[in-house]
């Protein structure tokens, strides 16, 4: 998708300090972390947010889901676990019109959010 930041870094036109990549999926190391361990694992795909996805990419998002809980205990949070975060739209406050999954770790996170 032309002018989508998160499109760019899979098309390699902006650097990313890159987890895990396969033909469906990329994970990358948040540019602004808010804990020890904060990356993202977007799917290929361009989608807006969340909602825009549908029944049929289930399958597509079940393998992300499942990508991160395996990078997340690779990154050393198997036992604490941490917090896995889709933002969605103006209440949300996301701020880049890609989906992409947050994936928390490495230090106890508050609840609720603010
Ligand atoms: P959102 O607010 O949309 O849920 O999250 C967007 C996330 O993307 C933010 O946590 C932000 O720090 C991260 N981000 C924004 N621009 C870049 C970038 O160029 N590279 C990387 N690695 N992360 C980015
Ligand atoms: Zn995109």
């Amino acid at each position: 998708m032309d002018n989508c930041l998160f499109c760019k870094i899979i098309a390699g036109d902006i650097p990313s300090k890159k987890i895990y990549e396969d033909d469906d999926l990329l994970a990358f190391h948040d540019i602004s972390p808010q804990a020890p361990v904060h990356f993202l694992v977007i799917p290929k795909k361009h989608f807006a947010n969340v909602m825009e996805t549908k029944p049929e990419d289930s399958a597509l998002l079940g393998k992300l889901l499942h990508k991160a809980q395996e990078l997340l205990a690779e990154q050393g949070c198997a036992e604490k676990g941490g917090r896995f975060v889709i933002n969605c739209k103006s209440d949300g406050m996301q701020t880049v019109e890609h989906v992409h999954l947050h994936v928390l770790g490495g230090r106890t996170l508050g609840w609720p959010p603010g």
